[in-house]
């Protein structure tokens, strides 16, 4: 006998396996999902390991097979133990992450007969036993659902019970088959023979009462089947009511055909050939093309402007994957997932380009994880969780915004980074990985800068007008305006800007970025703004104690009254949200067109396309939105980009406020200058000496980025160092401190007893959103090395969650 080690649905099962005897009857494999008995339940599991020894002295038998092929990749099963060891989360969790959509449903439970042993006595059986015996061994197999409409609820679990018992009968388990509703549209054909159509548009013509009819009986005729009712109504504008009556004289028919869900309409995409590369393109190209002929596992940062050309070097190493009969998988920020950016890899790899989105229905997404599997696609092109898709023979991995804090998952187990994921599972299978941006990671860049990953640059746009240069940045200084008695939102500068741009006929985005919103203090004389004495990070101003709090380290103190900088008497809440903005641009300029752009005017499935296909038709003339319109667009028409409050991702209490201002004003200076017309763009700040300002103002990232690292270093922030957050969370305020602090003693002592060097805890203070769906929460940060490896022993009980890597600490 043999044994498997399986990782199982069970809060209980945290992160281990367990092992489990294989009967003989059953073929078993790594990466299967199977049936295991649980204590008193059967549950799911996936068979991690097999082995000719079980772990443990007592085993009970795997119940059954879910599905016969393996579900997980060898490299699979591997990326979810390390996702599960790194960030100290459930292995199933870990798991769960590549099983396809769906995987955890209902099951069925299915009887079926067994050889009847030869001397068996049928008379020892009672009536409703023969009959449900009879009745299995008719059909084969039957649902228990099928034997209780014969035998009642009741009576046919306790029947089927009794001759499994007797040996009569198995039981197995299947889960319930993903119902996806087929998609029907209505097809418009002829229901006559042609000839009889052409006299019929005859009479209609020489009637002359009819010519709609006789119009679309025409364009019928010249189909050479039926065609769907949209085309045809299109081509021939005529209405529902026109055809009707077409299809009441019994001249044309209607029926209803299923079509295959398509996540990519190929309709209107028409296939791109490759482009000549530029030689900065080529010669990141030519390295990423010898790592792949290699099939080592190597990391790329490739490093250009928006616009420099990364996609084409995307779309040209993807092509050379293919070539050498490989596979890829291409992640986006989830925001940057529109049909705008899958159309360019679908023009060049049509029909071989596979699209995960969340928003796409479970039946889709089953359908669409079933086909990657079946090795249909060269490319799976997704978000965050497309790194899971069960893309075979995997030569290719591109993360595109490689910076993008979407890609770490924070809001449930496991929290992971799917970049860091993605390199792990490179390592794994011998992939390239290439990671692009224009704003790198101050981490990634200092990987490459060490030579982990080999550094490639595009340091100018490929525009086919002669604008290569970058737009002009103005930094307006809003202490000025306010010195020249200037209250409104708008600087005067960016006043003039706007009239003009109207005037002209051109297009404006305003940019503000809400988070953190209201949550500071600034001074508005000099610009000032309360910072935590020992972490450097701004204060949040907490309305309940009326106290300005670290939310790293719970400092406190009281309100100032005057800046403790300028003496003035000018401390000020600051914050404005999009709606108050699109507001006053409606009162200042009353004959711009708005349109506003933010998380919660786009809730349904397009709207986000909605409003983009608005502003690219011109239908309005500003676009006012968050940090949702600092990606991806590409509207010739707008040279005014304004930045309302650089102030906002500044000022969040995070040591990545800095890198985070950076990254967005650099975004949402690409927007501007994208047409012949050019552009400029105006940010609008407090802090106009700030280096991340001055350096997106300049578009420099090299001397931002000296500028960060230095701090970084100083202050003992990743990547010098790691961190980890805990996090408790509790219905009482105070209970929850008293835990967060018993925790942070039982912390210390660990530290203490282990003799380890170098781990530091920060805190406990409040969370940053304290209150959270009725819970308040508390934090402890852990500063150090290796700290998965230090908390995965200690218990973490009810109400804890951890972070590794947290993106924010806030
Ligand atoms: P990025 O991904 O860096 O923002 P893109 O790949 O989108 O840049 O390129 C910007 C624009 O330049 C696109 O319109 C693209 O079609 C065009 N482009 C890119 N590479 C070339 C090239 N080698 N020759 C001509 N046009 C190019
Ligand atoms: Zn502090």
């Amino acid at each position: 006998m043999s044994y498997a080690e399986v990782s199982v649905n069970s809060p209980i099962a945290q992160r281990r396996t367990f092992s489990y005897a294989i009967p003989p009857h059953l073929e078993i494999n790594v990466g299967q999902a199977v049936w295991v008995p649980f204590g008193d339940k059967r549950l799911q599991g996936i068979v991690l390991e097999l082995s000719p020894h079980p772990e443990v002295e007592e085993t009970r038998e795997i119940i059954g097979v879910i599905e016969p092929r393996p579900l997980l990749s060898p490299q699979q099963l591997q990326l979810a133990r390390w996702i599960s060891q790194y960030y100290l989360s459930p292995l199933f969790d870990a798991v769960a992450l590549m099983l396809p959509p769906g995987f955890e449903r209902r099951t069925i439970t299915f009887i079926s007969p067994t050889p009847l042993p030869t001397d068996f006595d049928l008379s020892t059986l009672n009536a409703e036993q023969k009959q449900a015996l009879e009745l299995i061994q008719e059909k084969g197999k039957l649902s228990l659902g099928q034997l209780e409409k014969t035998l009642g609820r009741k009576k046919a679990q306790t029947i089927a019970s009794q001759l499994v018992n007797r040996g009569l009968a198995v039981k197995s388990y299947e889960l319930e088959k993903i119902r996806v509703k087929p998609k029907m549209v209505p097809y418009l054909s002829l229901a006559v023979a042609a000839s009889e159509a052409e006299e019929a548009i005859d009479k209609l013509r020489r009637q002359g009462k009819a010519p709609k009819q006789a119009t679309l009986l025409e364009y019928l005729t010249q189909q050479s089947g039926a065609v769907p009712w949209a085309e045809a109504r299109e081509n021939t504008k005529c209405s529902k009511a026109t055809a009707d009556a077409l299809v009441s004289k019994g001249l044309a028919k209607f029926q209803e055909v299923e079509v295959r869900r398509e996540p990519i309409s190929y309709k209107d995409i028409v296939p791109s050939p490759p482009l000549t590369l530029t030689s900065a393109q080529k010669s990141a190209f030519e390295a990423i093309k010898s790592s792949l002929a290699e099939g080592k596992t190597k990391t790329f940062l490739l490093h250009g402007v928006t616009g420099s050309g990364k996609t084409e070097v995307y779309l040209q190493a993807l092509a050379e994957t293919v070539k050498l009969g490989k596979k890829a998988i291409v992640l986006v920020p989830e925001i940057a997932l529109t049909p705008q950016t899958i159309e360019r890899f679908a023009a060049r790899f049509p029909q071989r380009v596979a699209v995960l989105h969340s928003k796409l229905s479970l039946g889709e997404q089953f359908d669409e994880w079933q086909r990657i599997r079946n090795g249909q696609f060269d490319v799976v092109i997704g978000s965050r969780s497309a790194i899971f898709a069960p893309q075979p023979e995997l030569g290719l991995i591109v993360i595109d915004e490689e910076q993008e804090w979407t890609y770490k998952q924070q809001d449930k187990a496991p929290r992971y980074h799917a970049r860091d994921a993605a390199l792990k599972l490179a390592d794994l299978s011998g992939a390239t990985v290439v990671l692009g941006s224009a704003t790198p990671d101050v981490e990634s860049f200092y990987r490459a800068q060490r030579g982990d990953y080999r550094l490639l640059q595009l340091p100018e746009r490929v525009t086919p007008y002669d604008g290569s240069a970058l737009p002009k940045v103005e930094v307006v200084d809003l202490r000025e305006e306010l010195k020249a008695g200037n209250q409104s939102l708008f600087s005067r500068s960016l006043f003039q800007a706007i009239s003009q741009a109207i005037a002209n006929k051109e297009q404006v985005i305003l940019f503000l970025n809400r988070r953190g919103a209201a949550s500071f203090i600034q001074c508005r004389s000099c610009g000032f703004v309360m910072r935590c004495k020992r972490c450097d990070v701004p204060l949040s101003y907490h309305l309940t104690e009326n106290k300005l709090v670290c939310h790293q380290c719970n400092y406190r103190i009281n309100v100032p009254e005057s800046c403790p900088r300028c003496g003035r008497r000018r401390i000020k809440f600051l914050g404005i949200g999009t709606q108050r903005l699109e507001q006053e641009v409606g009162y200042t300029f009353p004959q711009a067109r708005l349109l506003r752009w933010d998380s919660d005017v786009t809730k349904g499935r397009y709207s986000h396309d909605e409003i983009l296909t608005k502003f690219r038709a011109h239908q309005a003339d500003v676009l006012i939105g968050t940090q949702m319109v600092a990606k991806g667009l590409d509207l010739p028409l707008v040279t005014l980009v304004g930045v309302v409050s650089a102030d906002t991702a500044l000022n969040l209490p995070d040591f990545r406020g800095g890198e985070r201002t950076f990254q967005l004003l650099c975004q949402v200076a690409g927007r501007a200058g994208r047409g012949v017309r050019g552009g400029r763009v105006i940010i609008q700040t407090y802090s106009p000496e700030h280096y991340a300002i001055r350096a997106a103002a300049e578009h420099d990232y090299a001397s931002f980025y000296e500028q960060e690292i230095d701090y970084r270093r100083q202050l003992r922030n990743p990547p010098f160092t790691q961190l980890a957050g805990l996090t408790c969370s509790h219905s009482h305020d105070a209970l929850c401190q008293r835990e967060a602090e018993r925790m942070k003693r039982f912390l210390d002592q660990e530290i203490a007893s282990q003799g380890i060097a170098g781990i530091e805890l920060i805190g406990p203070a409040p969370a940053f959103i304290h209150r959270l769906r009725g819970r308040f929460r508390w934090q402890l940060i852990l500063r150090g090395a290796e700290l998965s490896a230090f908390l995965s022993p200690l218990p973490l009980p009810p109400g804890w969650t951890v972070d590794i890597d947290p993106m924010g600490l806030v």
